[in-house]
């Protein structure tokens, strides 16, 4: 195959900052080949009312309009029923949730979920999506560490499923094969998403390298093994959702012994082109419409109307070189597989 096209792909999890930094990185979601983006909430402060959100969209689209933006709010005690039907008339789409202190801005995270029960419930009833980063917070009491966070978070997405079965709930960035197990066991309103880097990579590409270093941590081969497997099959319920989380560059390359180094991987700038060159190295570029466009978009009520030709066009070349850095100065961002080569090119 020397050409491939897809209809209007979407990522289904991304970070795009605020400030100068959003200004660098929001336009790389079209140059990454991406037509959509759902939105991570985890700002300074993080978004947790629909007021903020739809600001911060307005921010994302003065500077890209050729992006749609699908909006998220972030899971605290501040959230309430109410705000969860503003903000579904809004047409803001899911609300995220992170376990305390367990990755970037998560500060404010949940503890426990019961709390959010009449939350969810309002979520189950106005039909917004309920976004997991699936891990627990470490703890030496009960051996959690962060090779284990995710398998033991997974009770949680098995009791919130059984508790509210009509709300769609999303198990974010899944780094094991017990949480591909997990969500294919659930029924049609449990999905997963899988990023691009966690194809790539297991323990031994983060340990002494910070710039392979994310939250959930890549795991084992074969939990790699499964992420791919999945996708290979086709299974319609685990699609793309980069975390593509960009950090300045001092920011992840610290040497200092009191502070350690950002959590996060930044994918958007080449995603497709790396997206296809991962999935033609485990045989799976024929599943790459359903993956990254087709799959999500039918979970998210995305679907392409037949007069939508948005096609974005791949062609294979013998090699391009990842640019080293994006941006300048201070907010310098590296990108993953910065000088590595790719074999796909966007036309
Ligand atoms: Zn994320």
């Amino acid at each position: 195959m020397a050409q491939i096209s897809v209809p209007s792909p979407a990522d289904f999890h991304v970070h795009l900052r605020q400030g100068k930094l959003a200004t660098l990185v929001t336009p790389h979601v079209r140059e990454g080949g991406f037509a959509l983006a759902y939105v991570m909430p985890n700002l300074k402060p993080p978004i947790t009312s629909t007021a903020q959100a739809l600001a911060y969209k307005a921010e994302l689209e003065a500077i890209d309009p050729t992006v749609e933006y699908l909006m998220t709010l972030y899971l605290s005690p501040d959230l309430m029923p109410e705000e969860i039907v503003k903000a579904k008339e809004a047409g803001i789409v899911g609300v995220k949730s992170y376990p305390r202190g367990v990755t970037t801005n998560s500060d404010g995270g949940i503890e426990s979920y019961e709390m959010y029960y009449p939350v969810f419930e309002a979520m189950q009833r106005v039909d917004m999506v309920l976004n997991l980063h699936g891990e627990v917070p470490s703890d030496a009491a009960t051996n959690t560490h962060v090779l284990n966070a995710e398998p033991q978070f997974l009770p949680h997405l098995h009791s919130l499923h059984k508790a509210f079965p009509n709300l769609r709930i999303v198990l974010e960035h899944a780094t094991t094969r017990a949480a591909i197990s997990a969500v294919k066991a659930c029924g049609p309103t449990v999905a997963c998403t899988i990023t691009a880097h966690h194809l790539a990579l297991t323990v031994d590409d983060w340990a002494g390298q910070s710039f392979n270093f994310c939250k959930p941590v890549a795991k084992f081969p074969d939990d790699r093994e499964a992420l791919r497997e999945v996708i290979w099959e086709g299974h319609s319920r685990f699609f793309l959702g980069s975390d593509s989380a960009p950090h300045p560059a001092h920011s992840k390359a610290t040497s200092t012994p009191t502070q350690g180094c950002a959590a996060g991987i930044y994918t958007s700038p080449i995603l497709l082109p790396l997206v296809a060159h991962l999935l033609e190295s485990f045989g799976a570029l024929d599943k790459l419409d359903g993956f990254v466009s087709t799959f999500g978009r039918r979970f998210y009520r995305r679907d392409l109307g037949a007069e939508q030709t948005d096609r974005v066009v791949l062609r294979k070349v013998s090699s391009i070189v990842v640019e080293s850095t994006y941006g300048s100065g201070e907010d310098i961002v590296v990108p993953f597989w910065a000088g590595k080569e790719i074999g796909w090119k966007i036309v």
